[in-house]
């Protein structure tokens, strides 16, 4: 190891612990010009290469890029949006909010958008991100700046995006997949710190709704693509790999270059993607509630699989370097750059979904996280249980009946695909989240309860 491994758990989250994401962990501590020390934040398990839920930072010289240390979905990420409605507003209408939306937002693992896009549209879509949507009446331009990086990042290059990423990606605008991916109504069930929540313009008592998705396809093709290149260039660059799930090169190398730019392409693609299933979803609501579209307002869309240049204190010193955050949120605290004018005073928007039938939370970036995380949190409570474990343990069945007992509407293709979601197979969302609040990594800002959930 080059540098310290560091976690941040809690006694009980410490039982959850797989001895193979402390290697990956450790593992990831080897790899050339790493800065500081390897992290993991309290919803660490085991991922390809790289632990999920870690973070690393890499010196630009130095240093190389992995797309293990991003993931296969490439800028997987989460958007909150909040309603002018009550839970009173919903009542009897839940069913029929949750069977609209369902019909609206094309879910599943092979989902077809109804958005016709060329493949000439598909290239300003990896260059544009979010943009391209609001150009075509897909949302305003006020949703743009409550985007992590106003909904894309520079640097994309399409032609380091193959043609069989294209071709996944072409029909898949708008989509949300299958599996961990999701649409849920909820209500903010308790507010923490008003001051924020009240920048943030989220209320108690507040219905919002959640999107959690990515780069669908073309992420993964992209990710597949540069893993080959990059695995066959270890050799060129004299990398020695303790697992070759870490295929990296140097960051200023061709292989890494290539690889940046096709994986801001496929993140600008995500960005897009879920601006347009706001889109969708934001018409159900106005169409059954008569409410405005505006008033379906966007707190903030974060990115949690992702690799960035980004500057940050070493040693007394501002440094650019590139952060990969793998399972893990962006959380930077007040007056950092980049984040929203209108929330600067308080950091930018930090949301972690729990699971279909616990909480997720709202919270916000501070300056402890600047500077012993590279400005990085959790992204959800994390997995503790595989899903052929969670097949064999969980009915769907009887998850979906108990789930209605308590509120949650539930809405999938099928019962089966369910259990492998169970709220079981997450840890505890209350305790991942009270680590990374008492770490001081981002204050909790909210508390929102599932009232319905739509999994691909
Ligand atoms: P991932 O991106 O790692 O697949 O998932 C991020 C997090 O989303 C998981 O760690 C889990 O805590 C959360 N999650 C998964 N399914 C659901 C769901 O249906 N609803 C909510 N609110 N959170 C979920
Ligand atoms: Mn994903
Ligand atoms: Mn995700």
């Amino acid at each position: 190891m080059r540098v310290p491994g560091r976690f941040f758990l809690s006694g009980t989250l410490a039982e959850t612990l797989e001895e193979g994401a402390v290697r990956q962990l450790a593992n990831v501590a080897t790899l050339p010009g790493i800065v500081k020390h390897s992290l993991a934040m309290p919803d660490i398990h085991w991922g390809y290469g790289f632990p999920i839920g870690g973070v690393a930072a890499f010196d630009m010289t130095e240093g190389v890029i992995s797309p293990g240390g991003v993931g296969f979905d490439i800028n997987c990420g989460v958007r909150l949006i909040t309603t002018p409605l009550t839970e009173a507003d919903l009542a009897r209408r839940k069913r029929e909010l949750i069977e609209r939306l369902f019909d609206a937002v094309p879910t599943g693992v092979g989902a077809k958008s109804s958005l016709r896009v060329s493949n000439k549209d598909l290239s300003a879509v990896m260059v544009d991100g979010a943009r391209w949507a609001v150009e075509r009446g897909l949302g305003t331009e006020a949703d743009l700046v409550r985007c992590e990086g106003e909904g894309a990042m520079p640097g994309a290059d399409p032609d380091a995006v193959s043609a069989k990423a294209r071709q996944r990606g072409v029909p898949q605008i708008g989509t949300l997949g299958a599996g961990n991916h999701f649409l849920e109504v909820q209500v903010a069930r308790e507010i923490v710190d008003p001051e924020a929540a009240k920048a943030f313009g989220i209320a108690e008592g507040q219905v919002c709704f959640m999107v959690h998705c990515g780069s669908r396809g073309l992420g993964h093709q992209v990710a597949t693509d540069h893993l080959r290149t990059l695995e066959g260039a270890l050799p060129k660059y004299g990398i020695r790999l303790p697992d070759r799930q870490l295929a990296c090169a140097p960051i200023d190398s061709p292989e890494g270059r290539a690889y940046y730019g096709g994986m801001v392409s496929a993140a600008n693609y995500a960005w897009t993607n879920r601006q347009v299933i706001m889109h969708e979803a934001r018409k159900v609501f106005v169409d059954l509630f008569g409410i405005d579209y505006d008033e379906m307002r966007l707190v903030y869309d974060v990115a949690h699989n992702v690799a960035k240049f980004e500057r940050h204190d070493v040693d007394g010193v501002s440094t650019e370097v590139c952060v990969h955050r793998k399972g893990a949120t962006r959380a930077f605290g007040p007056g950092a750059e980049g984040v929203p004018r209108e929330y600067a005073g308080i950091g930018q928007p930090v949301i972690i979904p729990g699971s279909m039938g616990t909480s997720s939370y709202l919270l916000h970036g501070t300056s402890t996280a600047m500077e012993k995380t590279w400005g990085s949190t959790c992204h959800g409570a994390g997995r503790v249980l595989s899903r052929s474990k969670a097949k064999k343990e969980v009915r769907g069945k009887e998850l979906r009946e108990r789930l209605a007992g308590e509120g949650i509407l539930v809405r999938a293709h099928s019962d089966n695909a369910l259990a492998e979601e169970a709220p079981a197979v997450y840890k505890p969302s209350r305790e991942v989240v009270r680590v990374v609040h008492e770490a001081g990594l981002s204050d909790i800002v909210a508390r929102l309860e599932p009232l319905g959930v739509i999994k691909g």
